[in-house]
């Protein structure tokens, strides 16, 4: 079957796919919640996971919490637009509420690993990807580190998988622009003003 098949609707839709990706403890929740507050019409589109609730995480503002079981039914109904494992937990992004709002005109913005963005953009080419970067490795580990999130090994196991993702994401071909997050006001500010010029350009 020709590619063009699987592609959905969307593409033609008025609204805009961001995608926003960056290994953890860079920094991509204060970009992707900064360029939300920057943009009037965007939206953040809250994923499903099996992963544990921490006492940062807000339930239906930052994640929906949800059991393996409904995370398979999900799975099953067709209900995700892309799902990955990310350190042995399931996320997935909820197609029929994307759909909904690109068909609205809104900007929607999935932070989402590089797994889940290479299936977004074969079904949606438009998506506009931006891959955060972070300004140092050493930064990185100290970033992971001052979270005190997880313990050492864990930091240590996604300090390893950062790097690995970010070559991956060089490789992917999904990414219109990589951004250092040196300091995070200026980091929106640059995100912010890429989409805006991008969607001046599509005149959207
Ligand atoms: P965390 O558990 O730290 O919030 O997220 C772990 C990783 O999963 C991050 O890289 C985050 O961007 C990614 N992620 C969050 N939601 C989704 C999703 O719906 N799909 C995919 N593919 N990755 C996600």
């Amino acid at each position: 079957m020709p590619e063009e098949a699987h592609r959905l609707p969307t593409d033609t839709d008025d609204g805009m796919l961001l995608i926003i990706s960056g290994p953890s403890g860079v920094g991509k929740t204060t970009i992707t919640r900064g360029v939300e507050r920057s943009i009037a019409d965007s939206v953040f589109s809250v994923s499903a996971t099996t992963r544990a609730k921490t006492p940062a995480d807000v339930e239906g503002v930052d994640y929906h919490f949800v059991s393996d079981e409904e995370f398979e039914r999900m799975k099953a109904a067709g209900e995700f637009l892309e799902h990955a494992g990310v350190y042995g937990k399931k996320y997935g992004t909820p197609k029929a509420w994307v759909i909904e709002q690109l068909k609205r005109g809104r900007l929607v913005i999935l932070e989402i690993d590089v797994q889940g963005a290479i299936q977004v953009k074969k079904q949606m080419p438009e998506a506009f990807g931006i891959f955060v970067l972070p300004p140092s490795e050493d930064e990185l580990l100290n970033r992971l580190r001052s979270r005190k999130r997880e313990d050492e090994q864990l930091i240590q196991k996604r300090y390893a998988n950062a790097k690995r993702e970010i070559d991956a994401a060089k490789d992917s071909g999904v990414y219109n622009l990589f951004l250092t997050n040196e300091d995070a006001a200026a980091a929106i500010g640059e995100a912010a003003s890429a989409v805006i010029r991008e969607r001046a350009r599509r005149g959207a």
